[in-house]
């Protein structure tokens, strides 16, 4: 089959790898200059299973409340004329219940530990360098009251089989000896040793030249305008640079899925999530982090990529807008300052800023809507990078009409 992935995110990248080795003809249509060169480009490269929590949680609705009165730093809500900010809430906030949080975080833990498995037999198959460290992901907090609530909460990753180890501060510092001058302020750590890092667009450019090399076609600077349908198929995507066919198409847009998938009259509730990263040198600085972590009270994620830092935070409803300014980093990068002051070239920080594609339940849209051969493989969220390997092989699963090796009850809505 000759198979047309919109999108040239990590998703549709990993979307196209899979089908290529069932044999299909890929064909990726993306619409800047190279792949990975929006949210695929600027995350913080956490392969996370152990971060598998769902957003939508009894607390939620609390949050987002405050975060219109007080002005938080981790969660930017702002009232905005666009109406699709308001369906979108409301059924995020049908998502908040105890049950479904539960629900949800145990599908997604599923898929994400899949999706792991899958990487594994990616990298082992293709040799990648994307600047990997399997040393796993420390979760630390600054009160042990802090600490001890999320033991209890991890509790519920761990019956899922996700492996942590509880560490006191003097655990934390003899795993990572860079945050030793930042003992005193943390209290103690939730440990995944199989959570691990990588740079995420380096990895994506790389498995897309192995689609290259193998007769794969990608098309970049190529603006994707429309979908002509005729009945219940696709016939065409319509581009700038002109039509493209195929057997069947994989919808990976990200946060623009549904500007695309509106068009035919398919309503996906997917809506961006903006948040903002920091890629440092580590130059000649002494004390960089060996391992990567969250600090859980400051919600900001740091971790290393080989020779530089990729530090990420915010949450923030800002629509489409993916601009910044130096004042939304300063935050995160005293956090990091703070955390470890010998630990990069801070004045030489590079700020960037993406949008998450946010599902109201967290939870990737898969499978076909209204088309027969309109395959969607978007919404990935907060944890795209970490379930995109595996949701790549649902897709060429379901394409193939196989069963995927991991129930998708719950997960193919
Ligand atoms: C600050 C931040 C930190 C994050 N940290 C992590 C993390 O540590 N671990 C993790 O697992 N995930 C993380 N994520 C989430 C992860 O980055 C995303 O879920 C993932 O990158 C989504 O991939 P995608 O391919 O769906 O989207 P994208 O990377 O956005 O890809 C979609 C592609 O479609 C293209 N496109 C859009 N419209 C058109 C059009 N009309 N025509 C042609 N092309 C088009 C875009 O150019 C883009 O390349 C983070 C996200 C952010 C913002």
């Amino acid at each position: 089959m000759r198979v047309i992935v919109l999108g040239g995110g990590v998703v549709g990248v990993t979307t196209a790898y899979q089908l290529q080795k069932d044999g299909h003809e890929v064909v990726i249509l993306e619409r800047q200059r190279q792949v990975a060169a929006e949210t695929s480009w600027g995350n913080a490269g956490m392969i996370a299973p152990g971060h598998s929590f769902v957003w939508s949680s009894p607390r939620a609705p609390m949050i987002l409340l405050k975060s219109l009165v007080l002005k938080d730093q981790a969660l930017r809500f702002k009232l905005s004329a666009d109406p699709r900010l308001y369906s979108w809430s409301w059924l995020f906030l049908m998502e908040c219940t105890a049950e479904k949080a539960r629900r949800n975080t145990l599908l997604k833990h599923r898929l994400a530990a899949y999706s792991q498995s899958v990487l594994h037999e990616v990298v082992a198959d293709e040799r990648i360098d994307y600047d990997r460290n399997g040393r796993g992901i420390v979760y630390f907090h600054r009160s042990q009251q802090a600490l001890d609530k999320g033991v209890e909460h991890m509790k519920l990753l761990e019956s899922d089989g996700q492996e942590i180890k509880v560490l006191d501060r003097d655990g934390v510092v003899a795993l990572d000896p860079a945050l030793a001058s930042a003992r005193d302020r943390i209290a103690g750590a939730i440990y995944c040793p199989t959570d691990e890092t990588g740079d995420p667009a380096k990895f994506t450019r790389g498995l897309a030249a192995k689609v290259v090399e193998r007769g794969g076609a990608i098309h970049t600077g190529t603006t994707i305008t429309g979908i002509e349908t005729a009945g219940d198929a696709v016939t065409e995507v319509v581009t700038d640079k002109g039509s493209f066919d195929g057997d069947a198409y994989v919808l990976a847009l990200g946060s623009y899925s549904p500007l695309i998938a509106g068009r035919i009259g398919i309503n996906l509730p997917i809506y961006p999530i903006k948040g903002y990263s920091l890629t440092i040198p580590i130059g000649n600085r002494p004390a960089p982090p060996t391992i990567a972590c969250i600090d859980e009270h400051n919600l900001v994620a740091i971790s290393r990529f080989g020779d530089r830092l990729r530090v990420t935070a915010t949450a923030e409803f800002a629509g489409y807008d993916t601009s910044h300014k130096p004042a939304d980093f300063s935050f995160m990068k005293g956090v990091t300052e703070e955390l470890y002051p010998e630990g990069a070239d801070y004045g030489r920080a590079e700020m960037w800023a993406g949008l998450r594609p946010m599902t109201p339940n967290n939870l990737p849209a898969f499978g076909r809507r209204r088309l027969r051969n309109l395959y969607l493989n978007t919404g990935h969220g907060h944890i795209g990078w970490t379930m995109s390997h595996g949701s790549a092989r649902i897709t060429a699963d379901l394409i193939a009409g196989r069963k995927p090796a991991i129930s998708m009850d719950g997960l193919l809505n």
